[in-house]
Parts: C-alpha cells; sequence; structure tokens
C-alpha cells in the first residue's frame, strides 16, 4: 500500500502544521515520523534541556496519535541511513516536510531530496516557520535581500497586510496510518531527562508589552521563543490570535524574521562579521575573564545575575542579554564569536539566526547594528531597568568587586574598534 510520510523537524504540533495538513490532504495514509539526528546529538551533553523538551512534546504527540489508532515512527541515527531504511520498509509515494531555512538543515533536506528522487518518490516542502520567506520580502529595486531592518519591517508590513494570515482548516483525524509502534525510552537515545524545564508561553501580557518588555523584575515578555524555535506553537496562530494589536511586539517577530533571512542570503556570517571593516579588532580573549563572564563573576550585578539566570533556567531576559553581550565584546574585548558559542550552549530558544544576528549587533559588526562606540554601562543599566534590584537579587547574593573598571574598559573598546577600522 502506498503512504505518504511527514517528517517533524520544529514543528512539533499536529494542529496549524502546513506540511502536515497537506499530507492528510493528499488521500493517503500518512505516517508521521521523527528523526533524532546522531550528528545533532553528537554535540550535546546527556541531559540537555532541548533534548528533553523535544522528547516530551514527541511524547504528547505520540499519546494524540494514539488515540486515532497510529503512533509516531521515531528513529535515531544519521537522516540519510534512516531514510534508506525507511524506504525499503515502506512503499513512500511522497515525503511532506516544513521549509527550513538554516544551513545544516538545507543541506540535509537536499540529500533526502536527492535520494527521494532517485527513488521516485516526491519530496515536497511548505512553507510554514515564517510568515514570509527568506525570498519573499526583497528589496524592489533590484530584489537583493534587505540588510537594515526598518524598510525589511515596512515592507514586510506592507505585504502582511495585503495578504493577511488565515487558520489552517483542522486536521483530519482518521487520514494517519494505523499503526503500533512502540515509543522509545530518552535513555535509547542516548539521553536522560533534565531537570530544567521549559516555561509555557503566555501572550497575556502582550498589550502591555511596550511599557514592561525592558524591566526583568516585571515579567513582562510572552515566553515564546523556546515554542517558536521547536514549532510547538505556530507563528500563524500568534499572529492570529494577537493581530497587529501590538506593534512593538509584532516588531520583534519581524526581527526574528528578518535574521532567518539575513542567515539564509549570507549564511558567512556564522563565522564572519557581517560587515568586513570590522575584522581588524584585536580581540583580548583572556581565558580567565571569559569563565568569569560565563559563570556570573564579574561583579557587576546585572551582568552576573543574567549569566546566572541563564546557566540555571537555559533562560535570559532580552534585556539582560544585550548587557552581558556588550559586555562581553566591549568591556572584556572577548570575540563575540565566543559569546555567541556559550548561548548556543545554554539557551533553551537557541536559534542560530537570532543569537547570530543579535550577537553581531551588540558586537557591533552585524549588518544593521548597535553603532560601535554605543557602550552599555552595565551599572546604569541596572538603575534604570532593574532600579530596586529585584531581578538581580533572584540571581545575586554575593556582591563581587568588578573585574574591570567601566570607564577604563569603555576606553579601551572605543581605541580598539577604532584601530581595528583603522587598519582595515
Ligand atoms: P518576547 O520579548 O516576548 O518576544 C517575542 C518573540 O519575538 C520572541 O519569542 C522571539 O521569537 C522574537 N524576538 C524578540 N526579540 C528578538 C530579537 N532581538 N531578535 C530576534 N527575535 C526576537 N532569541 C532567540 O529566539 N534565540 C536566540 O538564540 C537568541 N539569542 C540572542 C542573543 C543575544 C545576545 C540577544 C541580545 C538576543 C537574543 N535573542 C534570541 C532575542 C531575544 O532575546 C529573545 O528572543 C527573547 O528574549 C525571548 O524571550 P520571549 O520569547 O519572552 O521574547
Amino acid at each position: 500500500m502506498d503512504i505518504v510520510i511527514f517528517w517533524f523537524r520544529r514543528d512539533l504540533r499536529l494542529e496549524d502544521n502546513t506540511a502536515l495538513i497537506e499530507a492528510l490532504e493528499s488521500g493517503k495514509q500518512v505516517l508521521p515520523l521523527f528523526i533524532f539526528d546522531q550528528q545533532i546529538l553528537n554535540e550535546l551533553p546527556w541531559n540537555d534541556a532541548r533534548v528533553s523538551f523535544i522528547y516530551d512534546e514527541l511524547g504528547k504527540i505520540h499519546e494524540e496519535l494514539r488515540q486515532l489508532g497510529s503512533s509516531l515512527i521515531v528513529r535515531h541515527g544519521n537522516p540519510e541511513e534512516v531514510w534508506k531504511e525507511l524506504i525499503d520498509e515502506y512503499e513512500i509515494q511522497s515525503i511532506y516536510v516544513n521549509e527550513d531555512y538554516e544551513p545544516y538543515a538545507i543541506q540535509r533536506d537536499e540529500k533526502i531530496k536527492q535520494l527521494a528522487d532517485s527513488q521516485g518518490i516526491d519530496f515536497l516542502q511548505f512553507k510554514d516557520q515564517v510568515i514570509f520567506g527568506p525570498n519573499e520580502i526583497l528589496k524592489p529595486s533590484d530584489h537583493k535581500p534587505y540588510t537594515i531592518y526598518t524598510p525589511y519591517k515596512n515592507k514586510w508590513l506592507e505585504k502582511f497586510r495585503q495578504s493577511p494570515t488565515n487558520p489552517l482548516p483542522a486536521i483530519k483525524r482518521n487520514h494517519f496510518l494505523k499503526v503500533n509502534e512502540e515509543f522509545p525510552a530518552i535513555e535509547k537515545i542516548g539521553f536522560q531527562k533534565s531537570a530544567i524545564k521549559v516555561r509555557a508561553y503566555d501572550l497575556s501580557n502582550v498589550g502591555q508589552y511596550q511599557q514592561s518588555r525592558d524591566f526583568p523584575a516585571q515579567d513582562g515578555t510572552s515566553y515564546l521563543s523556546v515554542h517558536l524555535r521547536f514549532g510547538t506553537i505556530s507563528v500563524r496562530q500568534v499572529i492570529d490570535q494577537l493581530g497587529e494589536s501590538d506593534q512593538v511586539f509584532l516588531s520583534e517577530l519581524i526581527w526574528r524574521e528578518f535574521f532567518m533571512q539575513i542567515l539564509f542570503h549570507f549564511p558567512e556570517v556564522i563565522n564572519e562579521n557581517f560587515k568586513a571593516k570590522y575584522d581588524g579588532i584585536v580581540w583580548r580573549n583572556d581565558e580567565d575573564e571569559f569563565e568569569k563572564w560565563k559563570k556570573g563573576d564579574t561583579g557587576y550585578p546585572l551582568v552576573d545575575a543574567g549569566m546566572r539566570q541563564l546557566n540555571q533556567t537555559g533562560y535570559m531576559h532580552n534585556r539582560v542579554r544585550m548587557v552581558v553581550a556588550s559586555f562581553l565584546c566591549k568591556h572584556l574585548l572577548i570575540d563575540w564569536r565566543w559569546g555567541e558559542a556559550y548561548f548556543a550552549e545554554k539557551l533553551l530558544d537557541y536559534e542560530l539566526s537570532s543569537n547570530n544576528g543579535n550577537w553581531q549587533w551588540s558586537a557591533g559588526t552585524g549588518c544593521d547594528a548597535a553603532p560601535y562606540f554605543r557602550i552599555f554601562n552595565p551599572t546604569e543599566q541596572l538603575k534604570k531597568f532593574d532600579p530596586d534590584m529585584e531581578y538581580t537579587k533572584k540571581w545575586v547574593t554575593d556582591f563581587l568587586p568588578p573585574i574591570v573598571d567601566h570607564k577604563f574598559a569603555r576606553q579601551r573598546a572605543l581605541e580598539a574598534y577604532k584601530a581595528g577600522i583603522n587598519s582595515n
């Protein structure tokens, strides 16, 4: 019997899932699949909180499918090898996936597409994780990608108003293939459950977002980032609920898509400054200071609170992310790539495009970055955004002496940046 396979990746939900709905509309029975990709897992510690989260979400999907007489097929290994086995095992007519725009995912999908093509199987990809894909918002003058956020946002909004999103139809629940597969224990893929849990998202603050979003103690943000990362909610569902009711909030979702298209069109940003004129900066890269920054032992209370929040919960408030990133690059003159890598290891919401884009923004090397001479004063930031130290005292109880004097560090950074630009 011919079937179609829907392959879950970063879209861990049954409802409002474009490629899944398309698969269920195909008229064929749908087998839902997830592959724990060994190449990704190899890089992660045994108790990685993101793996735990993915595992739990898959468990929920599996249970829902069980109610429908189906199962989630979970495989573990190199995706190409897994697909070869699946092709042997089933009569597959088509493979349905949602598009993924990261360089690794593009390469992976290209390989699977070639394999599918060679077997006469259709490999069908659908836009799902964004409102507008990387080639949908281009400069009208030359059809090149935008590298400045504001005109990108204006174009995005113009297009959005012309073609608002609509919720997708409900899934056809009786079109899943009837199979009875066991859901594997997490130990089978070499992991254990993490003590760090992902917080549920909360859209109730969105009306007051502009007033509260910069104050970490107010907890005024949505906590959507992890959910958008792994697709436990779709960006359409968020926008269908909120529309344009909060322009500032919507503009943050547009930043997400802005950085996704930057990474798609300029994948070299992974290793390089977006602006080559900063290539001459001589980073100090002091290992001891980097360790202190990682632990939250810099003696700057807001920086330390942020890093400790990150280490303990896998999350850090956005205002504080900006302060710790600026501190690393400017006060300590440590290469933004070091900070980016540490965030990548710790953040539950780690997203290559947003992480890279924001680190380059903080370092001043990015496409539409903060000017290099804008150096956050971490003490002033604390006074302004956590005046009662409510947030800071939650994470820091031992107030250490600063590892570097602010005035001195500011001057040193200005000189290093200037010299770097002039040497180029
Ligand atoms: P909210 O303030 O409620 O925002 C709603 C959503 O908008 C977020 O969930 C996110 O999808 C998007 N968003 C908000 N701010 C940004 C932004 N500056 N850039 C891109 N998208 C944004 N965000 C990530 O999702 N993954 C990362 O790896 C990441 N790394 C970062 C590194 C640094 C140095 C900095 C300064 C920011 C980083 N951000 C990253 C952006 C931002 O800090 C988080 O998206 C936000 O704090 C997540 O919390 P929230 O969902 O409550 O956000």
